[in-house]
Parts: C-alpha cells; structure tokens; sequence
C-alpha cells in the first residue's frame, strides 16, 4: 500500500541493493481522476525505477525547488522511455506512432 495521496513509491536499500516499488491499486488511482496525470501504470513503474539510480544524486526533501527538479527529470526520462518503448513496438506503423504520440512528452 503506498502512502496517502502518493500513486507510486519506491523505498531503496542500497546496503542490501534491493529496492520494493509500490504503485497504487488502479481502482484507487481513479477515484483521485487527476487530469494532469491520467493513469499509466508503465510509466509509473519505470519512474519509480529511475529513482533507484538517482538516489545518491537526490536532494533532500526540504530542498523543494531540487527535489522538484529531479522529480521533473524522471518524469522526462520515464514518459521519454515508454514512448520509445511503444515506438518500438510498433513495428512497420512507426510513423503512425510518431504522429500519434507527438505532443505526448
Ligand atoms: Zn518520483
């Protein structure tokens, strides 16, 4: 179960190099019905899976505008790397994905 008003966590054990990554039950994440952010589980995943890495690069939390930053740069890398993976999966109609997906990052 992941914290109140959080979609996804991921809580990192560098000592043990393990990580657990909680996403948020769909059922729930609809009810918030948040127009910004509609419902990717793929891309929630492979967000919470950057911050494995980033993590000795992380600021502190009550550095906001950092913290804002890095969070902002995942979300870039993980919406960046999804769409690539569909544009990959996409075979012989990778240049209707192109023109679908435009816009989307
Ligand atoms: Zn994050």
């Amino acid at each position: 179960m992941v914290s109140k008003g959080a979609n996804a966590e991921c809580a990192v054990y560098s000592n043990l190099k393990r990580a657990t990554v909680t996403l948020a039950d769909p059922s729930e994440y609809a009810k918030r019905n948040d127009p910004l952010w509609p419902l990717d589980m793929e891309r929630l995943l492979v967000h919470e899976l950057l911050h494995i890495p980033i993590r000795a690069f992380q600021p502190d939390e009550d550095e906001p505008e950092r913290y804002g930053a890095m969070e902002q740069f995942i979300e870039v890398c993980a919406s960046s790397l999804v769409s690539l993976s569909g544009y990959q999966r996409c075979g012989k109609n990778r240049e209707s994905f192109r023109d679908k997906s435009m816009g989307k990052l």
